[in-house]
């Protein structure tokens, strides 16, 4: 492959293609800036819809959008319409996040015809994801067939976690033939929200540890040692781990076989309620936190017992984090409720108090941005740290080109 000199201040147009929608952002990968953004939804039904922002203006079309390839004819011509204009920016890279890697991708690589052969080869992992991913790819090298293509790994960053944190103790043969052990995911945004805490505490990236909490529809906590993944909640599939909105995270392994015995329940039926039915949504109704936290506050019985089961999950998974790590700098909240939930981070900060941590509810209630929410007396800090996932994709797109 030929080795173009790379700019690094060319924006990269960052994919995040899923079975039906497609998500996009024109990014510089020095700065962070973003040039554009835009949605895709409701591909391959006849109600699409498209939104597409530049500097704070939506321009939202409204139409049938027939597949990958019609999604991505319409990005084109969103941004020839309403700019920027994708030939004069000159894009250094497409880069596109792939939700698992397995154990063969363990870093951002740069997509050809044998890497997307063992992407295919890697679909049973995550059936529900890998697919669109796959199908982003195909038409972003044919619409894009001059730029560089990168892929990066949601599960790569967690490829740093000793055997000890992987394996599941299970029998030999399922190890070894059929690859069951913990990979993790939302590995971009462990990756961008624990180095961001490392700089706002000041401290080397390579001395902090940190237990990032990523607490968006899908959530996660991962131990962070020196910029490494240790440890992580969620393991083969993103369904282990914390309470989310419709998945349950940790249960008991038991409880499938259970199912079958006192109810009939099969397996198809079985994964669609693990994904689709369980979390919030089985506990309360409903996979909004919002509303959960609002209910909360009329008194809502099932809506209290919902926050409270994810506090105290989130406490389980934070305190063995901790202990994993042996030492620890910074816990760093991050996603849709992380960012949000004032509530929640205080429900679980005041419980934290054996760690070191010492919440500042003022701080705390009024966090907007990047925030301490601890003390300044706190042994341990703890942090709101907006993630920023499309950028790390930039990233590390920009840096695989630099070096290659
Ligand atoms: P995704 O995993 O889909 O990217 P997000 O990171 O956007 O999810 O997080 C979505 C979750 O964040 C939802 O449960 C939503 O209710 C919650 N959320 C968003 N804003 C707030 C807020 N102000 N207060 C509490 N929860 C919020």
């Amino acid at each position: 492959m030929p080795s173009d000199p790379v700019d690094p201040a060319a924006p990269v147009l960052v994919i995040n293609a899923g079975s039906s929608s497609l998500k996009y952002q024109l990014v510089r990968a020095d700065t962070g800036q973003s040039l554009a953004t835009g949605l895709i939804e409701r591909i391959g039904l006849d109600d699409g819809s498209a939104r597409h922002t530049v500097d704070g203006t939506d321009h939202v079309t409204e139409q049938e959008v027939r597949d990958h390839a019609a999604a991505f004819e319409l990005l084109t011509v969103q941004f020839a319409e309403h700019g920027p204009d994708l030939r004069e920016t000159a894009p250094g890279a497409v880069g596109h996040r792939v939700v698992h890697g397995g154990a063969k991708f363990a870093s951002t690589v740069r997509i050809d015809d044998e890497v997307l052969e063992t992407l295919r080869r890697l679909v049973p992992l995550a059936p529900l994801h890998n697919p669109g991913n796959i199908a982003g790819i195909e038409v972003a090298l044919e619409t894009f067939p001059d730029l560089p293509q990168v892929a990066v790994f949601d599960t790569a960053f967690h490829q740093t976690m000793p055997a000890a944190a992987f394996t599941y103790a299970v029998p030999l043969a399922w190890r070894q033939t059929l690859n069951i052990r913990r990979y993790g995911f939302h590995g971009t945004s462990h990756a961008y929200v624990s180095r961001r805490t490392a700089e706002l505490l000041g401290r080397p990236l390579e001395e902090t540890n940190v237990v990032v909490l990523h607490l968006g529809n899908g959530a996660s906590s991962c131990a962070v040692e020196g910029g490494r993944s240790v440890d992580t909640s969620m393991g083969l599939t993103p369904l282990e781990g914390l309470v989310m909105g419709t998945r349950p995270g940790d249960l008991d392994p038991g409880l499938p076989a259970h199912l079958s015995r006192v109810s009939g329940l099969t397996l198809p039926e079985f994964d669609h309620a693990l994904n689709k039915e369980s979390g919030l949504k089985g506990l309360a109704g409903d996979s909004d936190f919002r509303a959960i936290e609002q209910r909360r506050a009329d008194g809502d019985e099932e809506a209290t017992l919902a926050f409270d089961v994810v506090v105290q999950q989130l406490v389980r998974h934070l305190g063995s984090s901790a202990l994993v790590l042996g030492r620890l700098d910074a816990v760093a909240f991050t996603a849709g409720i992380g960012e949000n939930s004032t509530e929640l981070r205080a429900a679980v900060l005041q419980r934290a108090g054996l760690l070191g941590i010492e919440l500042d509810a003022d701080a705390n209630a009024t966090a907007r941005g990047e925030t301490r929410i601890s003390t300044t007396d706190s042994a341990v800090a703890a942090f709101v740290v907006p993630t920023n996932e499309e950028w790390e994709i930039a990233r590390e797109a920009m840096q695989l080109l630099a070096h290659s």
